[in-house]
């Protein structure tokens, strides 16, 4: 029944995190969450699975984060390598290795590909004219290039890819190319580079991503035959720059390995690593066998920004090696967004892990239950903190906890937690072994169809169908009038907990761990198992809370936070101002007469919206002024007020009343208005000048 029987052993991967910067909630939800779900349930039906990861400790993207914080390369992944490892770690994403690609073993691997490649004369060898800085005497790579993407008309695409549409790009493709070093329009110099035929093995390429119709997510698929389809262009697999994986040729001394080369090697590099200290075959996991049952399922988990450089390019440098493997299913995800705007290092948009592990100490559980709940498995799905408080109070206290918490409360009351009977206890109520059995194959088809929302839920509904047999049986009356009938509900009850802990597994594993410690079991013992019976005479833990409500206040605190930091990220607003006018000589500015005055009296103009009329003692006389500004000042609101006149302005008719002269005021780029006054203690009359 489960499709996965045919594979004796899988190789799952989670995309390499750049060590540049921390994690975020987006990242656990892209890559790293779905492929723990899925690696725990491979090794729930005991499956010989690797699940692999680790730091991308190359590319431009590390050079430059070094440069703005004013230190080398190497601080910023160890800073890094060590902060994203220890949140993994503790949100329980159970990697069996988490690996780095500065270590030697990577290097060495990556080398041997690209001379695999270059032996086989894979590679074109070309010249061709690159972006130079010549404030920095340095080549553009990738990321030390930004400019407007020709496909989207992001204006700030990379130089290798734009993030906004997801097409790759050369630097060259870049319209209104700049430095990200200088900030300068760069120049075009002739450099050599070593590049990865991909228009070659375009009709190979096309032919392998057509068998995996229907059977690729819908989006990844579609993304993939897009690309086939507007053709495929020779990508250099080198780069100018000064870190990363030195190219193996004499002459490409000071060249580097392109880091999309690289990285997806750091799979198998990774992997290698794990083999060695696991004493472990790695080639069982990365190579092709000779019978072809015998060869491994190699999964990716990426987010969505990353499924060319998984489902083409890899693919085709795998192909073009010839010894390897190649992807069964690539299930990229799309975005997570938070509180209705994409997340964001740069405006700082985002909910850290390593801040939430702070603010929320023993709370991993509640984050991966939100989390997988609103996976973006087909769209971009949202973060919402309120969404996060109903989620744990509504569905983890109230539903889960509370059916775990009454079981166990009334186990201990009616017997003091111990199993009694005469023989072992099994599921015995039919209506619950039918839906139990039920939820266990949605699980099983939704899990292996990478749809974890959907499974997720058919685990929350074992802990809502607990929750009603308890109610319709109520064990705390029958005690009285059936005391047998009681036990067998609370039996059956305490079974049921057992599948839902089995069943939570992938999900809760922190949970689960305090499942087990009520059902004083170990963890292993709750498998995947429909048969599950527990032993007479076992005695349980006294039961303890899984969940605690989240109050408003922390939900406050949390969205307040969020407010603030994109605030403080914002840059100031750029204002417009108005164009400086043509210069005049001093008599023509001379001839205004300019004079401090008071508003004496004012009152709108009938059937106008704009205007007032005012008496403004001018010092010289009092007259009526009509000025455009009703819209900003109620008339009783500016009796007194100090104002600046022009009062040699040509006398003029206006809506029938004759205003001489003109009050100053300053106008600003939202079209507010402001009087200009001097300060106090100057008589009306004054002269302005
Ligand atoms: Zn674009």
């Amino acid at each position: 029944m489960s499709k996965l029987n045919k594979f004796k052993r899988f190789t799952v991967t989670s995309a390499l995190p750049y060590a540049n910067g921390p994690l975020h909630i987006g990242h656990l939800a892209g890559a790293y969450l779905p492929a723990d779900i899925f690696v725990r349930y491979l090794r729930l039906k005991n499956k010989d699975v690797v699940y692999i990861c680790g730091s991308d400790e190359h590319g431009a993207a590390i050079t430059i984060k070094a440069k703005k914080e004013d230190t080398t390369p190497q601080a910023i992944i160890d800073k890094y390598h060590q902060q994203i490892r220890d949140s993994f770690i503790e949100f329980g994403i159970s990697f069996d290795m988490y690996h780095r690609t500065s270590s030697p073993i990577h290097h060495d691997l990556s080398q041997e590909f690209f001379l695999n490649l270059y032996e086989k004369d894979e590679f074109i060898e070309k010249y061709s004219e690159q972006y130079f800085d010549e404030d920095y005497q340095q080549f553009l790579a990738d990321r030390y290039i930004v400019g407007t993407c020709p496909n989207c008309h992001n204006e700030n695409a990379y130089g290798d890819q734009c993030e906004k549409c997801g097409s790759t790009l050369n630097p060259t493709d870049l319209i209104n190319p700049v430095s990200t070093l200088s900030g300068k329009t760069p120049v075009l110099k002739p450099t050599k580079h070593w590049y990865l035929p991909l228009d070659k093995y375009q009709p190979w390429l096309e032919k392998w991503i057509d068998t995996k119709e229907g059977d690729w997510k819908v989006n990844v698929f579609g993304q993939c035959k897009s690309w086939l389809k507007s053709g495929l262009q020779p990508r250099s697999m080198t780069r100018d720059l000064d870190w990363g994986i030195d190219v193996p040729l004499e002459e490409a001394k000071g060249k580097k390995l392109y880091v999309w080369m690289d990285a997806p090697i750091g799979y198998i590099s990774a992997t290698k690593q794990w083999a060695l200290d696991n004493g472990k075959d790695w080639k069982l996991y990365w190579k092709k066998q000779e019978n072809e049952a015998d060869e491994s399922c190699l999964l990716h988990f990426i987010g969505k920004d990353n499924i060319v450089f998984h489902c083409i390019i890899f693919p085709a440098i795998l192909h073009a090696h010839g010894e390897y493997i190649l992807p069964q299913n690539v299930p990229a995800n799309e975005f997570l967004n938070l509180e209705g705007d994409k997340l964001s290092t740069s405006r700082n948009h985002a909910v850290w892990l390593h801040e939430y592990l702070e603010e929320f100490p023993g709370k991993q559980d509640e984050l991966r239950y939100v989390l997988t709940s609103i996976l973006p498995e087909t769209s971009d799905s949202e973060f919402l903190w309120k969404d996060y408080q109903a989620r744990v109070n509504n569905e983890l206290v109230a539903i889960l906890g509370n059916y775990v918490n009454r079981v166990m409360i009334l186990m201990h009351k009616f017997y003091e937690g111990k199993i009694e009977g005469a023989d072992k206890i099994v599921l015995t109520d039919k209506h619950l072994s039918a839906e139990l059995g039920r939820f266990y194959d949605e699980i099983e088809i939704n899990l292996e169809a990478y749809k974890f929302r959907q499974a997720l839920q058919s685990v929350m509904e074992i802990a809502r169908l607990g929750n009603r047999y308890l109610t319709e049986n109520e064990p705390w009356k029958t005690i009285k009038t059936d005391p047998e009938g009681a036990k067998t509900t609370l039996h059956n009850c305490l079974i049921l907990i057992g599948h839902l802990a089995s069943c939570l597994q992938p999900f809760l594993p922190g949970t689960v761990k305090k499942i087990a410690g009520m059902l004083n079991l170990p963890f292993k013992a709750l498998a995947f198992d429909r048969e599950m019976a527990f032993d007479i005479g076992h005695q349980l833990n006294p039961p303890a809370l899984l969940f605690e409500k989240v109050e408003d206040d922390v939900i406050d605190f949390q969205m307040q936070k969020l407010f603030d930091k994109k605030a403080a990220a914002q840059p100031q607003k750029q204002i417009e101002v108005a164009p400086a006018k043509e210069n005049i000589n001093y008599e023509s500015f001379a001839t205004m007469d300019i004079r401090t005055g008071t508003i004496l009296t004012a009152e709108k103009v009938a059937k106008t919206k704009k205007l007032l009329k005012l008496t403004i003692d001018t010092g010289i006389d009092q007259r009526t002024i009509v000025s455009g500004i009703a819209e900003y000042f109620e008339p009783e609101a500016i009796i007194g007020q100090k104002v600046s006149v022009l009062v040699n302005l040509e006398p003029r008719e206006i809506k029938g009343i004759l205003s001489q002269g003109m009050i100053l005021m300053a106008e600003n780029a939202e079209g507010k208005l402001s009087f200009v006054s001097a300060d106090g203690g100057f008589h009306d009359g004054s002269v302005i000048r």
